[in-house]
């Protein structure tokens, strides 16, 4: 199948083959609710006879969404109290969020912003609002650390991802800067030697954060606007959410982790699903995702290792959840799952 541009609607979706036309008075719904989009490169990914597909469940629409139980809420890691102003978000010292822009080139099922992002209403910050965020970082000179993120801050121009850097590079105490995005595997070619160069900040340390969860999403053409990114100096580190159906196995997440370290991309983060609105269906358990980190750490190499982490709710800030090996006094765990005296006890 072919699919010329980006499909925006639960009708888009039915023309294209990827939904049966009876579930779309209900898709509607969905769709009517939270933004629906699947570039090209994700559609054509997409196995349409296997109902289970781990790319269609990140990305088409489900009934499922229209449940939301009494702990989801629109802003599940309190981004909103910790924002001083737009665009901003301050919760730890030395680190900030901007978010230049609400849009992505994609629309997750399980994103945890999912009240945020999306086409509707403002996409960009005005220049009034960029300046005040610009301000804000500006006059806290605690603060080491840009994350650019939104939205997906790759759909900006390389013009408008220039003039982010630029203003960067005048912040004489911000030393590094960190995009996370999802562009590089979802819309490779927008990943052109113009956009990594905006992307340089002159006199800082620069990181890409790459969102994918999915070994299959490592596309050749994704592997290589990755090296375009790496190949031009700048690091990638990954972002993965642990999803239900989709990479809740040893087999794809360990071959989701391989993929990012043959892409010279090192595992960073493993995300507890959020409680974002709708996502129950994608979600597992902190055990299931405990066994799911101890089932890798003997079978795949160290550098595939991410860190298991969870956000806790209304933003009190995200932890490692395990799992531990060295759980309670004097003993420690191996790979396999046995039990060692530590340290070790004097042999006779
Ligand atoms: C996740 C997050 C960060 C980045 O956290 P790291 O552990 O440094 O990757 C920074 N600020 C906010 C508000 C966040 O939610
Ligand atoms: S790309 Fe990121 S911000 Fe955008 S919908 Fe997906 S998870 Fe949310």
């Amino acid at each position: 199948m072919t699919v010329a541009r980006t499909l925006r609607s639960a009708t888009a979706l039915v023309h294209a083959g990827l939904i049966a036309p009876e579930r779309l008075p209900a898709l509607e719904r969905v769709a009517a609710r939270y933004a629906v989009a699947i570039t090209p490169e994700m559609a054509e990914l997409i196995d349409p006879a296997n109902a289970d597909d781990p790319i269609a469940r990140q990305f088409l629409p489900h009934e499922a969404e229209l449940t939301q139980t009494a702990v989801e809420t629109g802003d599940p890691i309190g981004d909103l109290t910790h924002s001083p102003v737009e665009g901003v978000v301050h919760r730890y010292p030395d680190r900030v969020l901007l978010k230049p822009t609400h849009t992505c080139a994609v629309y997750c099922r399980f994103c945890f912003r999912r009240e945020m992002v999306g086409p509707e209403g403002l996409a960009n910050l005005t220049p009034a609002q960029l300046d005040a965020a610009f301000a804000y970082v500006a006059s806290h000179p605690e603060i080491w650390e840009v994350i650019v993120t939104g939205g997906d801050p790759l759909v900006l121009s390389p013009r408008r991802l220039r003039d982010l850097a630029e203003r960067l590079a005048a912040i004489d105490h911000v030393k590094v800067v960190r995009f996370h995005t999802r562009v590089p595997v979802v819309d490779p070619g927008a990943v052109t030697d113009e956009m990594v160069a905006a992307l340089k900040v002159p006199g800082k340390a620069v990181y890409v954060a790459l969102h994918a969860n999915h070994a299959r999403e490592l596309t050749p053409a994704a592997r290589a606007a990755c090296a375009r990114i790496i190949d031009a100096g700048i690091p990638m580190l990954s972002q993965t959410v642990l999803l239900r159906g989709v990479n809740d196995d040893p087999d794809a997440l360990g071959g989701l982790m391989r993929a990012f370290v043959e892409t010279r991309i090192r595992p960073y983060y493993l995300h507890h699903g959020d409680h974002a609105p709708g996502t129950g269906h994608l979600r597992t358990t902190v055990d299931e995702g405990r066994a799911l980190m101890r089932a890798i750490r003997g079978r795949f190499s160290g550098l595939c290792q991410p860190t298991y982490v969870l956000d806790i709710p209304d933003g009190h800030g995200k932890v490692p959840i395990g799992p531990d090996y060295l759980a309670s006094a004097g003993e420690v765990e191996d790979p396999n799952g046995g039990a060692h005296a530590y340290p070790p006890v004097a042999k006779p």
